[in-house]
């Protein structure tokens, strides 16, 4: 196989140069990050060569004390950061450092709108990674030989960060990555012992393999020997004591590739039939792509400090897939593989008490103050829980929050237990409402009746809130029902049926014309017409049968692309509303159908539906209008 040696130059990706321009400008203020990200990188290297060499100690070519060394030069001012680690061949460098290879990137930067304030706040959904070096460095070359390829096989790697790199291959003795960055000019400062120490041990401390600098003091070129300059060991073999909230904080960051600080975090360390120990951490933010079906999991897997796969969704359900963290047993052969894993009773057995422990976290959080943010990032995903996971169906409820209401909020603040809370004794119902927004669920007039009677209804405008209620129709003993069905059970049920008895007759047969003559007049669209006892301010609605799909959840399949045919619905009248009353008298049929059309078309747009002729819509409308103007217009 020839390979090519030659030197070439390459340009970016357009999502590169557009996360380039993003880091620069965005995180000036917070520059020595840079060092974060590229000790953070050697770290995963190490981890990838362990792993790797497994089965295959070759790999290590006779050198297994993996580390990163970091060194600098005041008169050349440079930084030079180095591991000998997995290493990276021709294709690699290409492919990781010119390319962004992870999913939904693309319309994570359709999302950009350019304004560098608003978008800095999303580059910590991002992760910066590699590219950090260059909020310091104005050229940036890095050298590499992946382990297992011979010496010839290096690959110089070199950019300003501009829009262009070259790659050539190069005869490169060392296995493993060396970056050397030259700093711009205004970043001088951190060609300096003191500064990069001090850098170091905020950011990296944690960092499971030896950190190493020249001994001397600041003099970075007289080398008298290298010193470790942190732990060194794994953050999560320690006791909790002795880690601070900080060390806490930057694991997660290197763990997570996240930029900002986790919402909490729970450690702990079985030992007893099986032995391991697990870190995980609530991220504050969602990350860009949560949504992505491919998106990787954030659970390292490792067996006694050895990482052995990243993404182990074997670890945790997907509802629970913003988790990020570490799993660490010695319970699992080092040989372990991804066919293993996925049927291992160890593994199982890890899972269900990670999940109750992760819970156990978010009911904690629950208490606080910041569980709103949890719930606007994550709210979401966990309602996939009450779907997905049967055994911990129950305590997910617990912890989701909805608009409801009580106090029309958009923000979903209220839990099923507040709302049990408020109910009568006699009250055996959870009521709710599904709509395609929170405009569309909070103004629905099918609320008129619970609003007139001082009844919570929730308010659920989130798509996967159809599924939800499908698979909760229970809570605490009680029944969770829609307000859109047609089996409503209103207090007025009684007296209608009280009052049935000596009602007046003739009010019940002029009621009977008018629904009589409103279904003649819309045949098909509707399967029913009936007198409304939700409605107290619109004339109509619409409701569903009691086993039928909901129209939102018609619409969501239909937009999903699948062949979900509309189905027929009640239409609900309002029978003391004048337009109602108006229809009643109208006997010209062409007039009739006109007004009933238009009662039809108002309730499917009250739901948030669409029409299937809107411009039909707007000439009733019209014509209705112009009528009841009176002949001069
Ligand atoms: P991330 O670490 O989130 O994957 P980065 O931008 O930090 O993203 O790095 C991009 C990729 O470049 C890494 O995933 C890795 O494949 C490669 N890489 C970066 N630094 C090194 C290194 N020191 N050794 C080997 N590979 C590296
Ligand atoms: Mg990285």
């Amino acid at each position: 196989m020839s390979i090519d040696t030659a030197k070439e130059q390459r340009g970016f990706e357009s999502e590169v140069r557009q996360l380039l321009d993003l880091v620069i400008n965005s995180l000036y203020s917070n520059r020595e990050i840079f060092l974060r990200e590229l000790v953070s990188n050697a770290a995963d290297a190490a981890d990838k060569l362990r792993f790797a060499a497994l089965s295959d100690d070759a790999l290590y070519e006779g050198d297994s004390e993996l580390g990163v060394h970091i060194n600098f030069s005041d008169k050349l001012n440079t930084i030079t950061v180095s591991d000998n680690g997995i290493g990276m061949s021709r294709d690699d460098v290409i492919e990781h450092l010119g390319t962004i290879a992870k999913s939904g990137t693309r319309e994570f930067f359709g999302a950009l709108s350019g304004d560098a304030q608003k978008d800095s706040q999303l580059i910590g959904q991002f992760g910066v990674g590699f590219y950090a070096a260059f909020i310091v460095a104005e050229r940036v070359v890095v050298t590499s030989r992946k382990a297992g390829l011979p010496a010839e096989e290096g690959v110089c790697w070199e950019s300003d960060g501009k829009g262009e790199y070259t790659v050539e291959t190069v005869l490169r003795k060392k296995r493993g990555t060396e970056i050397v960055l030259h700093l711009k000019e205004d970043a001088t400062e951190f060609a300096n012992a003191f500064r990069l120490r001090d850098i170091c041990k905020r950011y990296s401390d944690h960092i499971s393999i030896p950190v190493s600098m020249p001994k001397s003091g600041d003099e970075g070129e007289d080398e008298t020997g290298d010193e470790i300059i942190n732990q060194a060991t794994a953050l999560w073999q320690r006791s909790k004591s002795d880690i601070s909230d900080d060390e806490y904080k930057e694991f997660y960051k290197h763990v997570s590739h996240d930029f900002g600080d986790p919402l909490s975090w729970i450690h702990s360390k079985v030992e007893g039939k099986l032995e391991y120990t697990t870190l995980f951490y609530l991220p504050e933010r969602a990350p860009f792509d949560l949504w992505d079906r491919d998106a990787k999991h954030g659970v390292k897997l490792y067996v006694q400090r050895v990482f052995i796969m990243d993404d182990a969704e074997e670890l945790l359900p997907r509802y629970l897939r913003f988790v990020r963290g570490v799993v660490d047993t010695s319970d699992l052969p080092l040989n372990v593989s991804r066919e293993i894993v996925q049927k291992n009773k160890t593994i199982e057995t890890i899972r269900a008490a990670s999940i109750k422990k992760i819970l156990g976290a978010i009911e904690k959080l629950a208490k606080g103050d910041d569980y709103d943010k949890f719930i606007a990032a994550f709210g979401r995903v966990l309602k996939e829980g009450v779907i997905e996971d049967f055994a911990n169906k129950e305590q997910i409820a617990k912890l989701l929050r909805f608009s409801s209401t009580h106090d029309n909020d958009e923000t979903p603040a209220v839990s099923l237990e507040d709302y049990i809370g408020r109910l009568g004794d006699e009250d055996d119902t959870i009521y709710y409402i599904v709509g395609d927004s929170f405009a569309t669920a909070k103004n629905s007039p099918h609320l008129e009746y619970f609003r007139s009677q001082g009844k919570e209804v929730l308010l659920m405008h989130e798509p996967i809130d159809e599924w939800l209620v499908t698979h909760l129709t229970e809570f605490d003993g009680k029944q969770l029902k829609s307000i859109l069905h047609a089996d409503l059970e209103t207090d007025t049920d009684n007296e209608a049926t009280d009052d049935g008895d000596n009602a007046d007759n003739e009010t019940l047969n002029a009621h009977d014309a008018v629904l009589e003559k409103v279904k003649k007049a819309l045949g098909d669209n509707v399967m029913d017409v009936k007198v409304s006892k939700r409605l107290t301010e619109s004339p109509a609605c619409l409701v569903s049968g009691e086993a039928q799909m909901s129209a939102n959840l018609e619409r969501i399949l239909q937009a999903a692309g699948q062949e979900v045919p509309s189905s027929q619905r009640i239409l609900e009248l309002n029978v003391d509303h004048p337009m109602v009353k108006l229809i009643g008298d109208i006997d010209d049929d062409e007039r009739l159908a006109s007004w009933s059309t238009l009662l039809y078309q108002q309730s499917i747009l009250a739901e948030g539906g669409k029409l299937d002729d809107p411009a039909d819509f707007v000439k009733r409308m019209n014509e209705v209008v112009l009528e009841l103007a009176g002949p001069s217009h």
